[in-house]
């Protein structure tokens, strides 16, 4: 058995100087919906835990001024229900809803969610057991040993973004909202602090699938934020799974837009459960800005963010339900009030 120690940091800089002293097998936890379950899973195997869910402030909710900013330990639950993500800006308040069932929401944390790893079953499965050990091959899991979703039961894979080596799915419904919102993430590490745009956070699987986030060792989310935009209020999430109480996204779609009468001026659509990181459509932009938004254009710009997918066998039909959701959600967004 391994030993494991644990410590709770009190301040955004004492989390920091614990992982530096306990080195590189160290991990933050704050409500340890994702990080507890891997560590069952023999997935991650850290030395020491570091609990960042009680440090002083990194909980707050911000609204005033240009920004909203959300502390990198605040729950789920509270940043979906503030009143003014829930009157000013749906996309955000709706895809926190969708996630995961009301007990995890009251547990877990809008930093721990953007650093959720993949539910690809094949990484998932094959790391607990001695008897498991390279029975379902996981380059993420497993640099170098590959990927047995490729030719595999693929249903659940994305068809956006994929390489040779992976095919895993970006698993979080509020990290697609943050994308259609252009979000920063704010970070503390040993180094300092940097601000990073939430598009540069995360890393196509490419040769390195195991690489998931742009983030330096040891570096702690403490805050995000979102500019103030008219867009938040023509917004939604859209998101379908195979059960509704509580399930991972086949696909999701985030829209904002901003309109003059029926004309679309400024179009921001992302997707999830259809690609291995966070996905913007800059595609599906382009064709609903400058004209009026029809279910006929509206699927026409579902279908174009599709334009570049990759199916395998049994996952084809998230081609057309991510196209189907994504001119859902436009037409739901273009009625909302401004
Ligand atoms: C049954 C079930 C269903 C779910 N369904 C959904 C769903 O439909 N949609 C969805 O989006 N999610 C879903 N989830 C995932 C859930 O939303 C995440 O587990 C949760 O958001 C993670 O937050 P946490 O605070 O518990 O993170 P933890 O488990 O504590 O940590 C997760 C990771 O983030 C790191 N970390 C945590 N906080 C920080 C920080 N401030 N800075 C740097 N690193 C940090 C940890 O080291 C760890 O690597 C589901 C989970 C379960 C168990």
């Amino acid at each position: 058995m391994q030993a494991l120690s644990y410590s709770v940091a009190t301040s955004a800089e004492a989390a920091v100087a614990q992982f530096a002293e306990a080195g590189g097998l160290a991990r933050y936890i704050a409500g340890g919906t994702n990080l507890y379950d891997l560590m069952k899973l023999g997935i991650e195997r850290p030395i020491h835990l570091i609990d960042v869910s009680r440090i002083d402030g990194m909980d707050a909710i911000e609204t005033g001024g240009d920004v909203l900013r959300f502390g990198g330990r605040a729950l789920m639950t509270d940043v979906a229900y503030a009143p003014v993500v829930r009157e000013q800006y749906p996309v955000l308040s709706e895809s926190l809803l969708k996630a995961a069932s009301q007990q995890l929401r009251n547990m877990a944390t809008v930093g721990g969610n953007l650093l959720q790893r993949t539910r690809c079953m094949y990484f998932r499965n094959g790391a607990g057991s001695a008897s498991m050990v390279g029975v379902y091959p996981c380059n993420k899991r497993e640099p170098g040993s590959g990927c047995s979703a490729i030719g595999g039961l693929d249903r659940n894979q994305a068809v956006l973004g994929t390489s040779e080596a992976c095919t895993a799915v970006a698993p979080g419904d509020w990290p697609v909202a943050l994308m259609a919102m252009d979000a920063t993430i704010e970070l503390l590490g040993p180094e300092g602090s940097r601000i990073i745009p939430v598009a540069e956070f995360y890393r196509l699987p490419g040769e390195t699938p195991d690489r998931e986030f742009n983030l330096h060792p040891g570096e702690l989310v403490t805050a995000i934020t979102i500019r103030k935009t008219h867009a938040g209020l023509k917004s939604t999430y859209h998101k379908v799974r195979d059960r509704e109480s509580y399930a991972f996204a086949l696909a999701s779609a985030a829209v904002a837009l901003e309109m003059d009468g029926a004309t679309v001026r400024v179009a921001r659509i992302a997707l999830g459960g259809v690609a291995t990181t966070p996905w913007r459509s800059p595609a599906a932009e382009a064709l609903v800005v400058g004209s009026s938004l029809t279910p006929e254009r509206a699927l026409q710009a579902g279908r174009a963010a599709f334009t570049d997918a990759r199916s395998g066998e049994h996952n084809a039909y998230k081609i057309e339900l991510g196209a189907r959701v994504i001119a859902d959600a436009l037409i739901t967004a273009a009625e909302r009030r401004a």
